[in-house]
């Protein structure tokens, strides 16, 4: 085992703040059922310089320092991953809107279901989406919504 000394774990808390969202690139176990480029929420990194993961799958394991390897999601496809398992889980009532981070009063389905990612958005970033799918205005980047950018950046595990 591999213990990565005071500084490394300082650099890595910086890296992977609670809330961000990973993505697998190895796991050095044979029996893991984790495949690669499955993605978990960070819930921090221990003093040896795992990083402490929730994966979407449904495990706790660990992505531990010196043997197994991730990143950050920072590509489109990997926030729209995020962002189609935050869909999974967003709450029925004055859900917060992924995208810019309004409330969205009342039930869920009174607002609009995004044209980029499986989950639903507040009625005036729908009506922008649909600018942006009909070409008019430039698409805001999904690595930009407040579901993505926010969680990357430290600001904590993404609630909706
Ligand atoms: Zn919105």
């Amino acid at each position: 085992m591999v213990f990565a000394d005071r500084k490394t774990v300082e650099r890595l808390r910086k890296t992977y703040p609670a809330g961000c969202r990973i993505v697998l690139d190895e796991m050095d176990d044979p029996y893991t059922k984790i495949p690669v480029g499955a993605q978990a929420t960070c819930k921090g990194v221990d003093d040896a310089g795992d990083i402490l993961c929730a994966w979407d799958m449904g495990s706790s394991l660990k992505v531990a320092y010196g043997a197994d390897r991730c990143h950050k999601v920072g590509t489109e496809a990997e926030a729209k991953v995020t962002l189609d398992w935050y869909g999974k889980h967003q709450p029925e009532e004055d859900a917060v809107c992924p995208r810019c981070g309004a409330v969205m009063p009342g039930p869920k389905g009174r607002h609009a279901l995004s044209r980029w990612a499986d989950i639903t958005v507040c009625d005036q970033c729908g009506t922008i989406e649909a600018l942006e799918k009909a070409g008019l205005t430039k698409t805001l980047s999904m690595m930009e919504w407040t579901a993505v950018k926010d969680p990357q950046n430290g600001g904590g595990p993404w609630n909706g």
